[in-house]
């Protein structure tokens, strides 16, 4: 599938061709700081297959963390796209930067329930994780 989507106010814009290895939500802590609070839906695409079309975005990583995350972002109105995992050949796309948020039909699965809110809500019969599944 090719998917495009872009920031709030326009300025990135990107495509992300290939299938999706994962999608699901993340109810981890870290997530919360970027969702506003509730778990995070994402999909998981090739990282070949991911390019920004129009602009470029600012990039952040923890320095306190040994293997952190790159988190990429609008430099102007700040919304965040995707984050790339040092050990994955993938990018994590935030579905809600999708032009049409539909096409991600849903998770399959819930991870880092570990850090879960009591108002986080996870479907019913939907497979849960702690952390990661095994792999
Ligand atoms: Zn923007
Ligand atoms: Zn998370």
């Amino acid at each position: 599938m090719k998917l495009e989507g872009g920031c709030y106010c326009g300025k990135l814009r990107y495509e992300a061709e290939g299938e999706p290895r994962l999608k699901a939500q993340c109810h981890c802590r870290e997530c919360q700081y970027i969702t506003g609070g509730a778990p995070n839906l994402f999909m998981l695409m090739p990282q070949d297959g991911f390019r920004y079309t129009r602009g470029a975005p600012k990039a952040f990583a923890r320095g306190d963390l040994a293997a952190p995350v790159t988190r990429e972002f609008c430099p102007d109105c700040g919304t965040h796209l995707v984050t790339r995992p040092p050990a994955l050949k993938s990018v994590v796309l935030k579905v809600g930067t999708l032009d049409d948020p539909t096409l991600f039909g849903g998770p399959q699965m819930a991870i880092y329930t570990v850090d879960k809110q009591p108002f986080h809500e996870i479907p019913q019969g939907m497979a849960s994780f702690e952390r990661l599944p095994g792999r």
